[in-house]
């Protein structure tokens, strides 16, 4: 029997896999992964960059990539078998990398080739990923012995035990409130989020408007609602969750100290003066006092714009609202009234001028005229008859391909990404070029009849974003596994690519040839246009002193031996050196703030901004240059999209730019400057 995920074909044969492929497959590559770990460290292969990567790297990557083909389908066509097999598998293909990144007879190798007299003459690129590879094991604790190694992995179990309960808490107390509403008191709120209030208190055989802390309904009420009194019900339960001044067992004061005292312990053990350290590391920032000079430099640069948002804001909501003493839950409320007032068009509007075949030629072609490249269908399996496949060549070579997966469907997980189906790579063993193939995954609405699909301008800027990562990844010139396309890019540095492309669907020469209206053919308004230009700055200043609150108080909570004893009066002492907003003192924020104690954002908040800035920078050549200058493309695609994470971001970054980055870019492009 032949099974699709064994086979070696360049591109898998997706309408061929079924979920019972998943598992005989898996436990073949695992196995052989698990061979070759062992062979690697053994004394037959000697401490040599190719002996290494031969044995290891390639029945790795075939583990990786069949492993990502089930991935990928269990994101795009779920199923129930699928579904239970990937579940199945996920524990034994996470046992191996764990296994795989702490084992210490690996770790030693790898020392010894970096000692060798042939490491003076690797590549860069190999030298970089050599340099990752040691890196990882440090920050994974290789270097630890005896008491001090116990110590790191119970700090980790502990870690992630506390990082569990913290967003336990917060789920729990937003779970824990309900406010049923009068229909009198919905007064203003959009009629879908009042019917769905109704059914959710139907449900419960209760009379009125379930209205609670999630997303779909807090905020439309903070929004729209009218009745203030209704909003400063909400706004309190909202901003106290998971705090001392609720019920004990969800508190995450307790929480939130003992994770820090942790963190600083860690970094004490692999030692970093502290927390921040660690987790720039890997980054392209430097050191926690860069990160808060950034962040301060951004803080004051946003400011008199901020002062002016605000000023705006409180004259409207004094003379057509009667909010003469704005507070903290008249904000939202005040702010839609004022965008309504002053930028009235609809999404609906603009759509119907944003057809997807339109859209994709424009985009396309930019890719086309800048980086010298053609992009032609071309034929592939795929796993579902929407989906459509792309080669991209120049000079008549295949340089990378690419499936597009547009349509929201049944069984498709929400929102959009890139994902690397395959990577760039010399491989090991044929010593063939192995070009790389991404995946694009978007959830538009379909086509309707026989009209195209329609796209709002924010779907357009999510498709030049994630063809943005798509580039990144397929347009890459290094050869090396670990620092090819994305891969070993810093996590700080990794969305200038994406964001960079965004920059286009802002650039009226280029909207203007990529809208044509679905029934005329006429192309976006003009006025229509500086609409929508002008909404996407509004109260940009506050929005970025917001931005600056949570990365300065993040940096400060990972840097200050004392932050654990004072999470709540370091946040005080944020917001009296940042933010203009009027904040209650009972405002708890720091208890549902995940990104940051229950996600992966330690320390790393303020890494949004950071890549604003190196895209808004880097835009701005091509405002100097001109937006299609085929030099300027040409400059951007060998220093920033084809080096990869074979050389630090900032050399690329430098490479292209000439100089350090600026953040004058990114505050005239939001209007601030
Ligand atoms: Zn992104």
């Amino acid at each position: 029997m032949t099974n699709p995920l064994l086979e070696t074909t360049p591109l898998t044969d997706f309408a061929a896999v079924r979920p019972e492929h998943v598992t005989p497959a898996i436990d073949v590559l695992l196995a052989e992964a698990n061979a070759a770990l062992d062979r690697a460290v053994g004394p037959d292969v000697p401490a040599d960059y190719d002996a290494l990567s031969l044995v290891l790297e390639v029945p790795v990557e075939r583990l990786g990539r069949a492993w990502g083909v089930v991935n990928h389908l269990a994101h795009v066509a779920d199923t129930p078998e699928l579904r239970a097999v990937h579940a199945e598998n996920l524990p034994k293909i996470t046992e191996f990398y764990t296994r795989q990144g702490s084992d210490e007879r690996l770790y030693a190798k790898y020392k010894a080739i970096a000692a060798s007299p042939a490491a003076a003459a690797l590549s860069p690129a190999r030298r970089q990923a050599l340099a990752h590879a040691l890196r990882d094991f440090r920050l994974g604790g290789a270097d630890l012995q005896g008491e001090a190694k116990a110590r790191f992995m119970a700090l980790q179990d502990r870690m992630a035990e506390l990082s569990q309960a913290f967003s336990n808490h917060v789920l729990d107390a937003t779970d824990a409130f309900a406010h049923y509403a009068t229909a009198e008191e919905l007064d203003g709120v959009p009629a879908d989020v009042v019917a769905a209030a109704r059914a959710a208190a139907e449900a419960e055989g209760k009379p009125g408007h379930k209205l609670t802390l999630h997303f779909p309904s807090y905020f439309p009420v903070m929004q729209y609602a009218r009745n203030r009194a209704l909003r400063e019900t909400l706004y309190t339960a909202y901003v106290t969750r998971a705090s001392e001044l609720g019920p004990a067992e969800r508190d995450n004061t307790a929480v939130m100290s003992e994770l820090l005292t942790l963190r600083a312990e860690e970094a004490t053990l692999l030692g970093f003066a502290n927390a921040a350290e660690v987790s720039l590391a890997p980054k392209m920032a430097g050191t926690p006092a860069e990160v808060l000079h950034f962040l301060r430099d951004l803080a004051q640069r946003a400011r008199p714009s901020a002062e002016k948002d605000l000023a705006d804001l409180r004259d409207f909501a004094a003379r057509e609202l009667g909010l003469t003493d704005l507070q903290a839950w008249d904000l939202a409320y005040a702010g839609e009234k004022l965008k309504e007032a002053r930028y009235a068009f609809s999404d609906q509007e603009v759509k119907a001028y944003l057809p997807l075949p339109k859209v994709l030629d424009g985009l396309f072609h930019i890719a086309e005229t800048l980086f010298e490249v053609r992009i032609q269908p071309a034929e592939a399996p795929v796993w579902h008859p929407s989906v459509r496949f792309f080669r991209i060549e120049r000079a008549g070579q295949v340089v990378g391909e690419f499936y597009l997966d547009p349509h929201a469907r049944p069984g498709k997980r929400p929102g959009a990404w890139m994902d690397s189906a395959r990577s760039r790579w010399l491989r090991a063993d044929s010593h063939q070029l192995q070009t790389p193939v991404a995946y694009l995954v978007c959830n538009f609405s379909s086509p309707v009849g026989d009209k195209p699909a329609l796209l709002t301008h924010d779907e357009v800027t999510t498709l030049f974003h994630e063809f943005g990562h798509g580039l990144h990844h397929m347009l890459t010139q290094v050869d090396e596994m670990g620092v090819s396309g994305i891969d070993g890019v810093e996590w700080d540095a990794v969305e200038l690519p994406s964001q960079f492309m965004e920059n286009f669907c802002w650039e009226w020469e280029v909207i203007r040839h990529l809208s044509a209206h679905v029934d005329s053919g006429e192309p976006l308004p003009r006025a229509l246009f500086d609409k929508m230009l002008a909404a996407k700055n509004f109260q940009s200043g506050l929005q970025t002193l917001r931005q600056v609150e949570f990365g300065l108080f993040d940096m400060r909570l990972h840097t200050e031996a004392d932050a654990p004893q004072r999470v709540q009066a370091i946040l005080n002492e944020v917001r009296q050196e940042v933010s203009l907003l009027p904040v209650p003192a009972f405002n708890r924020m720091a208890h549902t703030f995940s990104h940051i104690f229950a996600g992966g954002y330690s320390a790393g908040y303020y890494s949004y901004k950071w890549a604003e800035v190196l895209s808004a920078d880097a835009w701005s050549a091509f405002e100097e240059e001109g937006v299609l200058n085929p030099d300027t493309g040409r400059r951007y695609r060998c220093e920033i999209l084809e080096a990869g994470g074979a050389r630090p971001a900032i050399e690329s970054f430098k490479a292209f730019r000439g100089r350090e980055p600026s953040i004058d870019a990114l505050l005239r492009h939001q209007g601030m400057a």
